[in-house]
């Protein structure tokens, strides 16, 4: 099985943790919100995905 990880901030855990992406929409809105579940301490939080675009300066 392939599961997508990533590294997150954990508000539980109060650390960067290795958190499985359980819920990712298919339809790629502006704000799309994902659904992350830690490994640690198996608490589920929606968080935003990282938009494509770096903050860059104009
Ligand atoms: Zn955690």
């Amino acid at each position: 099985m392939d599961q997508d990880t990533e590294h997150r901030w954990c508000k539980y855990c109060m650390a960067k943790t290795k958190q499985i992406l359980v819920f990712l929409p298919e339809m790629a809105t502006y704000k799309r919100r994902r659904q992350y579940q830690c490994t640690i301490c198996g608490k589920k939080s929606w968080l935003q995905g990282r938009r494509p675009s770096a903050e860059s300066v104009y």
